[in-house]
């Protein structure tokens, strides 16, 4: 069947929900409150997650507005905080949890018997890894597949974990960091997973489901005056990625986008690396070059495009490459 095109579901990516934590990955309780607030008032669908990757995989229709909320690392806080007002509006949510942790019986993190409980109510359980290290990032330069399965093997003891004392196992995984390479995105679809990054996008049928975007929506991005347009955002039909291994061989890359130019103008397209203009060249009527003008700073960066919708005047169509530079 031919994928649908022009629906559109925008995932959000909380961590802290606090004040009194790291400012750069929270948001305070009255802040969480007034996202939850605009999204009720402005009548977006709040779904779980499993509930839209089925949709994805099965090609079934996704409501347009639709929004999965998300909370990654398992704080406390977001029990203490987030829970009573999901409970309010009677949402779904999904947690990425490291189980390590929670055996642990570390503070900071939700117990057993928390994450069991939200369980009960409305709150899907999936995999963040084991205990949270940096998957592509080879430490203590053993073989590069010796780590890629050492890595693979952290996931599957997560996901093991995860079921065994929550029954819950929906082979999703939130990659620490947002960091993944094409060599571990290959062996997780084969093995059934799929993937979530935290790079921006929106979400249709067209993702590739070992690297679905989620919006940040604490720290600088918390602000809902920025995060509306986000929000409302929809997916590109993307056909083909061109050398979109998040890990860079070359510095700055050159990514391919092949895609249908439909209900946007080809010439409305813009990429940006941070706040710089990268190279947007069409190269045929549905294939395009991003060229970021710098060479990428070390560590994580990302290309973000964007087009505005024809049908939909004040919405955009928004995608990102995330791009990690180790060289
Ligand atoms: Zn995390």
């Amino acid at each position: 069947m031919t994928p649908l095109s022009g629906f559109a579901a925008v995932i959000l990516q909380y961590h802290h929900v606090s004040s009194e934590t790291p400012p750069v990955t929270s948001i305070s309780p009255e802040q969480f409150l007034q996202h939850m607030t605009y999204l009720k008032d402005n009548h977006f669908k709040v779904v779980r997650l499993e509930v839209l990757v089925d949709k994805i995989r099965k090609k079934q229709p996704i409501d347009d507005k639709t929004i999965v909320i998300t909370f990654d690392d398992a704080y406390n806080n977001v029990y203490q905080n987030a829970r009573p007002i999901l409970k309010k509006f009677d949402w779904p949510y999904t947690v990425f949890i490291n189980p390590k942790y929670s055996d642990k019986g570390y503070s900071r993190h939700m117990t057993w018997k928390q994450l069991n409980q939200i369980a009960k109510e409305k709150a899907t359980l999936a995999n963040h890894t084991l205990s949270h290290d940096y998957l592509v990032r080879n430490p203590s330069n053993r073989p590069p597949k010796r780590w890629l399965y050492q890595m693979l093997d952290d996931i599957e003891l997560a996901e093991s974990r995860l079921k065994a004392i929550t029954g819950q196992n929906h082979k999703m995984l939130a990659y620490p960091y947002g960091e993944f390479s094409l060599a571990l995105t290959r062996q997780l679809m084969k093995r059934g997973y799929v993937g979530f990054g935290q790079h921006s996008g929106a979400v249709g049928h067209y993702t590739n489901l070992a690297r679905i975007p989620r919006f940040p929506a604490s720290g600088i991005y918390a602000n809902l005056d920025k995060l509306k347009l986000k929000m409302e955002s929809l997916p590109f039909a993307i056909k083909a990625l061109g050398n979109a291994d998040m890990v860079i061989k070359q510095n700055p890359p050159t990514l391919t986008i092949a895609v249908k130019v439909e209900d946007f103008l080809a010439k409305n397209v813009q990429c940006f690396i941070g706040s710089a203009r990268a190279k947007v060249s069409w190269t045929s009527e549905d294939r395009f070059t991003v060229t970021s003008p710098n060479p990428l700073p070390k560590e994580r960066s990302r290309y973000n495009c964007t087009a505005p919708s024809i049908s939909k005047p004040g919405r955009f169509y928004w995608f990102s490459q995330p791009w990690l530079n180790l060289l």
